[in-house]
């Protein structure tokens, strides 16, 4: 598969917006050249449109080349842009799993592109052959989500790299809460795979969610394309920064908690009456199914509680998808849930 043929006409012969600090990239000097104001105040400068020290730190966290890292504002930016790079509006279409996060079909209709849902099978498993009969031959796009939002389920590696191998477009599988995961993701075997784009975030395992920055792992000749398209400064000086900053602290210890705690959450679940169905989970949250789910999202709300009511998404009839929190926070929503009938 030749990656080029997918990529939509005006983006193949796209010149990119130059910017001023993309002509001249040394450190020292007098900066007459951006029309910036002169005076220092930590953010008068435009930020670096390459994140060049941003990415070789991410480099060393991910153990990632530089060259297979993108940087977004968000995880939604390269979710929007991979609409804009490969997909024609009401030409190509993208193929996902459903139910799965929302943003990809938002992404969609905002890029007038075709969006197909593929149903997750019997307690949200994934049927790579099935995923992969949706697709035809204007399908330019695939998205798996694993682990998924909001079954929290992960899917085998075997049924994601079959579809990887066999789809004649390109499979972003987004790791959001690959953190969380029993096993490891898909990151150290990029390399296998030139049409695969792994989306992460230090939105959630890093506690970074008010910063915006999303990741996206792809082979070199993406990225490239990719940095092409976005807005030239879409990482500002201030979360560049603070980001590096953060990167430098170990997350091991609290990650270990926020599991541990998951744990606990869905061991005292398991006894509870009003439980009806509890969802396995790799990620920071559970999936659980109760007979009442407005009511007892009513309950929890009155109680200062506030979770996430899906039941009316297709595939989730009934469910409530609940947030680790903190030890206490945590205690709080056992002891209001566990007073339930
Ligand atoms: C939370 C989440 C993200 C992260 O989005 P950001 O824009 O990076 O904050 C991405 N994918 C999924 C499935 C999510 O649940």
């Amino acid at each position: 598969m030749d990656i080029r043929n997918l990529l939509r006409e005006n983006i193949k012969n796209l010149a990119p917006y130059s910017t001023a600090r993309d002509e001249y990239q040394g450190d020292l000097g007098i900066y007459l050249d951006a029309n910036e104001n002169p005076y220092n105040n930590g953010f008068n400068r435009y930020p670096d449109p390459r994140q060049k020290e941003l990415k070789k730190v991410i480099s060393s966290v991910k153990k990632m080349p530089v060259e297979n890292i993108f940087i977004g504002n968000g995880s939604d930016e390269p979710i929007d842009l991979v609409f804009r790079v490969f997909c024609d509006p009401r030409i190509h279409n993208a193929v996902s799993i459903a139910p799965t996060y929302g943003m990809y079909k938002v992404a969609a209709a905002i890029n007038d592109v075709e969006f197909r849902e593929v149903p997750l099978g019997e307690d949200f498993s994934l049927d790579a052959d099935k995923l992969l009969a949706a697709a035809d031959e204007n399908s330019r796009l695939m998205f798996i989500c694993s682990p998924n939002n909001p079954s929290a389920n992960s899917f085998p590696a075997e049924s994601v790299e079959k579809v990887i191998r066999k789809f004649n477009g390109i499979v972003v599988l987004d790791e959001a809460y690959i953190d969380f995961a029993e096993k490891e993701g898909f990151l150290s075997r990029l390399g296998e795979f030139p049409n695969l784009i792994i989306l992460q975030t230090l939105s959630k395992a890093w506690g970074m969610a008010g910063l915006r920055l999303g990741l996206a792992f792809a082979d070199p000749f993406i990225v490239d394309i990719m940095s092409r398209v976005k807005y030239p400064y879409n990482i500002n000086v201030v979360t560049q920064k603070i980001v590096m900053e953060q990167l430098a602290k170990p997350i091991d210890k609290q990650l270990q908690e926020l599991k541990q705690q998951r744990d606990r959450v869905m061991e005292a679940m398991k006894k509870m009456p009003v439980i009806k169905k509890l969802f396995p989970s790799d990620a920071n949250f559970v999936l659980v199914k109760v007979d009442e789910p407005r009511k007892i999202y009513n309950l929890l709300i009155e109680a200062g509680i506030i979770v996430r009511d899906r039941s009316r998404i297709k595939g989730c009839e009934g469910t409530l998808r609940i947030t680790i929190g903190t030890p206490e926070e945590n205690d709080r929503l056992l002891k209001i849930l566990g007073e339930l009938e």
